[in-house]
């Protein structure tokens, strides 16, 4: 079975290093040890997946990891990117009972991360969750992110074939192009997409719908198809300037840190990112990282209306990088070179830098969902769907992740996958055992 990997050469990502490295099995039975095993564990209603908590940590401490790794992908075959790049702070974490008796939360991320990767490491995966035999039908996913992912494999699980179609040459979506680095690598995507192959998921990478395959031919050759095709390209400020060097969306400038081994910093020394959201405050650190003597983030509100996360952007500024509030950036000041030589923002203020990002949201790919007669996209560029099954107007069609909820996280997007494969399971007839992974978690 063929395998998936990481550009080779020196790509830059590779200087940051994991801030949330693998616990050793003392540190994690320590830390496990700590958890209270709560009745009505308000992590596990956290947990957007509805991860048993209280069971896997558990697990843990009594030394069966194999067990307590069952339990995470039963609820969220997501469970290794998840541990990885979840906000835990506002999620599981957060909700623990340790923060109102004034100590540190359980380090919930840390321990389900230990779990998976330790039975990943021992090639353990395969084995740890049932799989049904062939029922003969055959479900398309379109693109190959976390809701494909999470959607294939739990309908893999089912005795589905079940094939993944991804434009990029690298599975993985934003797990592999987006999420920060000091998170996750490119490598660590790259396994869990392995991971969900080795359930019997088919990849084809580098083939776009729409373009190599339409929506007609995945409609006329599956019993279902489901749309986890995320966001589209950076939206541009429109502000005069913008275009040439020195200038780039975020999500596309992340990308090429991460996966373009050519990909260089060049001459920069002064960074300005305009936005306030996570991906804005990712692009800050990294380039804070990366070695950028000066990063400072312009956001045109204050800090207390900011959408990104308040322990992010703390995170950010304790690694030097500077907020300006209420800063509207009206243009983009060039040499007579065209090189990049400052913003200019509306109050008259002039700011210079030699790289300027622009972090203010992605856009829809309202052309992919025009494939399939019956898809409708709302007004924000959402594909239309139901909250609960993900079915769109098309009734063989489902969308979750992105595309749907508009950028949500990944465990958001591992959620809707699943529940968009009970779905299918169900319209395709086939009869879910109870107690099976597709039925395990939150409904
Ligand atoms: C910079 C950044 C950092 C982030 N960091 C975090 C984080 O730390 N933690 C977290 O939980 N969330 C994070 N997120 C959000 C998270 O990455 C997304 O919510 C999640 O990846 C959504 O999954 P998805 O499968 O819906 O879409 P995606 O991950 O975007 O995957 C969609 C895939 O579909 C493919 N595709 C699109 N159109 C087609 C087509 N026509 N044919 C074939 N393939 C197609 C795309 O190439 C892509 O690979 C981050 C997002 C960004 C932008
Ligand atoms: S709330 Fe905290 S202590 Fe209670 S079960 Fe969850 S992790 Fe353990």
């Amino acid at each position: 079975m063929t395998r998936s990997s990481a550009p080779g050469g020196e790509r830059l990502e590779l200087r940051l290093a994991d801030h949330k490295p693998l616990y050793s099995e003392a540190q994690a039975r320590v830390e496990a040890e700590r958890c209270l095993y709560c009745h009505d564990a308000p992590c596990t209603v956290a947990c957007p997946t509805g991860i048993d908590v209280a069971t896997f940590i558990r697990k843990i401490a009594t030394g069966n990891v194999r067990g307590s790794a069952r339990t995470i992908l039963t609820a969220n075959l997501m469970g290794y990117s998840c541990a990885r790049v979840c906000p835990v702070e506002v999620l599981c974490a957060g909700a623990c009972v340790y923060n109102h008796l004034g100590r540190e939360p359980i380090q919930i991320g840390r321990l389900q991360r230990y779990a998976v990767e330790t039975v990943m490491d021992r090639g353990g995966v395969p084995s740890l969750l049932p799989r049904k035999p062939a029922n003969g039908r055959k479900v398309a996913c379109v693109g190959a992110g976390p809701a494909s992912l999470s959607c294939a494999g739990y309908l893999a699980l089912e005795g589905f074939a079940c094939v993944l179609y991804e434009k990029r040459a690298l599975p993985g979506g934003l797990n592999a192009t987006g999420v920060a680095p000091y998170k996750m690598h490119v490598e660590g995507a790259l396994r869990e997409v392995d991971l969900i192959r080795d359930l019997g998921v088919t990849i084809r990478s580098g083939v776009e719908i729409g373009r190599e395959v339409t929506g007609e031919d995945l409609l006329r050759d599956n019993d279902g198809v489901f749309l986890g095709i995320g966001l589209g390209s950076d939206t541009r400020l429109g502000a005069p300037g913008e275009d040439g060097p020195g200038v780039a969306g975020a999500v596309a400038w992340i990308e090429r840190m991460k996966t373009d081994s050519g990909f260089t910093l060049g001459e920069g020394r002064r960074a300005v990112v305009i936005g306030g959201g996570n991906t804005a405050i990712d692009a800050a650190r990294e380039l804070a990282h990366l070695g950028i003597r000066e990063v400072t983030m312009l956001y045109r509100r204050t800090a207390e209306v900011m959408r990104g996360y308040a322990h992010e952007m703390a995170q950010a500024r304790m690694e030097g990088v500077r907020l300006e509030e209420r800063a509207v950036v009206r243009g983009f000041e060039r040499d007579g070179q065209g090189r990049l030589r400052g913003v200019l923002l509306e109050d008259g203020r002039r700011l210079e830098c030699d790289l300027a990002l622009v972090a203010i949201g992605q856009a829809s790919l309202r052309e992919v969902a025009r494939q399939f007669p019956g898809v409708e996209v709302d007004a924000e560029g959402c594909i239309v769907a139901d909250p609960v099954t993900g079915r769109t107007g098309h009734p063989r069609v489902y969308a979750g992740g992105d595309a749907r909820n508009g950028g949500k996280e990944v465990v958001n997007a591992a959620q809707e996958g699943k529940r968009a494969a009970r779905a299918i399971a169900v319209q395709c007839g086939v009869s879910i055992t109870r107690g099976s992974a597709i039925e395990a978690g939150h409904p």
